[in-house]
């Protein structure tokens, strides 16, 4: 950005610098017209002339033309060096103390500067019997600059609003990567704490199950190995969660997809589910379409899909679990819906909840546990299928998740 303004800046610096040779050539045309028009030359050398300062009228009226002259003979010269200045100018002493003749609004500002100037020579300067100075204000010099200099600056300002975009786009990447960053962390502090917790649970019930079986205490025993079993079940879910996550993230990775019948894949998937629902003295209702739902399905991740949905619904009924499964022909699609009684997600988090990592926030952070990962899987799983997932949800109903997937 700086190289580019720097560019423009220099660029302006030169044409500048050309724009006031040509404006100083002009100047000195003007004195080589006045070489050749005596008239002119002298009737202004002698209104110039010191002390003819008269307010006769007839003085006004000459000086009225020749000013008008002046001003005529000035524009064909910048305009035959190709310059529409708007400008006015005045003619004045050698150290502009004094002023003798100014055309209609010319500001007298710093006499050195601004304005370009020559000295008015030959038959001018002897009639007026001292120096005379003529001032040129062109007022829109850098108007005029920029209009020559159009095919440096507008690439030059087009780039600059580019690398400002892109400055832009960068710096809102950069705070979503953080924000992603602190996420992730979180993730991976509750993942550690989830998974020591079972490990921790099963070396402990690993010892007392020895100490039970050396006594010969099987009833213990039993009831030991059973935890074991639990607690390895939580782990094995949370692996699972996990690996969901690397397979999606790993570039090679691909579905094999079969012609299914989704109807089967539910019956599948709730049958091994059962035993949950039961275990929170729960319903789960099937309203499973008459004809087969035929779709090209990866049916591992399908599968994972299902479970992960009806785990929620599960997880997210605290008190009472009503569960209900619905699959049919519509619109053209297969659609699958799971819905729950539980405790609903407020409006402003339905978008989100399929986000990577993103759970509800709930007063109590870990009243349910999750690692927000499970939606996520859902959708991109769903969409890789040429499918869509939409969620309905409010905390008097419960939730329920819509899937629509192509037939085949
Ligand atoms: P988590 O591991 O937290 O369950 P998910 O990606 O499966 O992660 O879900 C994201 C969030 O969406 C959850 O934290 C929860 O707040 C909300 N959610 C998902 N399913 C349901 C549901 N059936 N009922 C209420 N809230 C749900």
């Amino acid at each position: 950005m700086v190289i580019q303004f720097r560019l423009l800046m220099t660029g302006v610096k030169l044409e500048k610098q050309r724009f006031d040779e040509r404006v100083g050539i002009c100047l000195q045309e003007l004195n080589v017209t006045l070489e050749n028009e005596l008239n002119f030359a002298d009737s202004l050398g002698y209104l110039l002339l010191s002390g003819n300062q008269s307010a006769d009228s007839s003085v006004i009226l000459e000086k009225n033309s020749l000013e008008a002259k002046l001003n005529r003979v000035l524009v064909e010269k910048l305009i035959n060096k190709g310059i529409r200045a708007d400008f006015t100018f005045a003619i004045t002493n050698r150290y502009a103390t004094k002023t003798w003749m100014k055309s209609a609004g010319f500001v007298e500002k710093s006499f050195h500067f601004d304005y370009y100037n020559i000295q008015l020579k030959n038959r001018v300067l002897a009639r007026a019997g001292e120096e005379r100075v003529l001032h040129l204000d062109v007022s829109n010099v850098y108007k005029i600059l920029l209009g020559e200099l159009k095919f440096l600056v507008i690439p030059s300002i087009s780039f600059l609003i580019i690398l400002l975009i892109c400055l832009w786009f960068l710096v809102k990447m950069l705070r979503k990567e953080e924000r992603l960053n602190a996420v992730k962390n979180e993730f991976i502090n509750n993942l550690t704490h989830e998974l020591k917790t079972p490990v921790f649970s099963i070396s402990l019930a690993i010892n007392i199950l020895k100490q039970h079986l050396e006594t010969g205490n099987l009833d213990k025993a039993r009831q030991f190995l059973a935890m074991i079993g639990q607690e390895n079940e939580r782990l094995k879910t949370h692996i699972e969660k996990v690996l969901e996550l690397a397979t999606l993230d790993s570039p090679n990775y691909q579905l094999e997809k079969q012609s299914t019948d989704l109807n089967e894949l539910v019956k599948e998937v709730i049958e091994g589910f059962k035993i949950k629902i039961e275990d929170r003295n729960g319903t789960l209702k099937m309203a499973l379409s008459q004809r087969p739902l035929m779709a090209n399905l990866d049916k591992t991740h399908f599968k994972n899909v299902i479970h992960n949905l009806l785990e929620n619904a599960l997880k997210y009924s605290l008190e009472k679990v009503e569960i209900m499964v619905v699959s049919k022909h519509f619109e053209g699609s297969n659609q699958l819906i799971i819905s729950d009684k539980g405790v609903g997600i407020p409006i402003e988090h339905q978008k989100k909840i399929f986000d990577k990592f993103y759970r509800v926030p709930t007063e109590n952070l870990h009243e349910v546990k999750g690692f927000g990962l499970g939606l996520n899987y859902v959708k991109k799983i769903v969409e890789s299928h040429g499918g869509e997932i939409y969620v309905e949800s409010d905390a008097k109903n419960g939730t329920s998740f819509f899937i629509k997937i192509p037939t085949i």
